[in-house]
């Protein structure tokens, strides 16, 4: 069985982030989506439970997707549960460099490839950290996450007023 794992803090997920999901699970037998700790993200907005179960909610309707939990390195973690790729979404040339490096680290490491799926036009400006900042002042971002995510951060902002 061919699995691929899709990892990422997903902080919270946005329909970007569904989108490949849902095509990378057209291709592999089974996909692992791992969350993350990101360590370049000092603070999360969402905590890590929390950020799982709205990517649950949100993936319920695909039956070969499941949720883990990443703590170390996701070349260790690929290769304990077996997954044959690393599978990532590509936006825009601004992510292409980072992402490059890492899946150059990451071969070097263990041999396992990344591959990567252009985002879908509409996706092309979501970022998870966007999508909060205009929640957070009140706009609508009902049309770029799942309903669970944006009800969620309609409680969050009411909350911080
Ligand atoms: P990270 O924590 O590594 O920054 P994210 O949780 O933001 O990761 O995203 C995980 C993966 O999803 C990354 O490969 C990222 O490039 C991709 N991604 C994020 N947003 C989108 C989007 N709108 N369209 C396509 N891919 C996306």
């Amino acid at each position: 069985m061919a699995t691929a794992l899709c990892p990422g803090s997903f902080d919270p997920v946005t329909n970007g982030h569904v989108d490949i999901i849902e095509r990378t699970a057209r291709h592999w037998d089974e996909v692992i989506v791992a969350v993350t700790r990101n360590p370049q993200k000092a603070q999360s907005r969402f905590g890590l439970d929390e950020r799982q179960e709205m990517l649950r909610e949100a993936v319920d309707h695909l039956e070969n997707v499941r949720i883990e939990t990443l703590m170390g390195l996701v070349v260790d973690f690929a290769r304990e549960h077996s997954a044959e790729v690393i599978v990532k979404g590509l936006r825009a040339v601004s992510d292409f460099e980072y992402e490059l490096q890492m899946a150059q680290m990451n071969k070097q490491l263990s041999g396992i490839d990344t591959f990567f799926v252009s985002t879908s036009p509409e996706y092309s400006f979501l970022s998870s950290s966007l999508v909060c900042e205009v929640a957070k002042f009140g706009g609508d971002v009902s049309a770029m996450v799942p309903s669970g995510v944006a009800q969620r951060l309609k409680e969050r902002f009411a909350r911080d007023e």
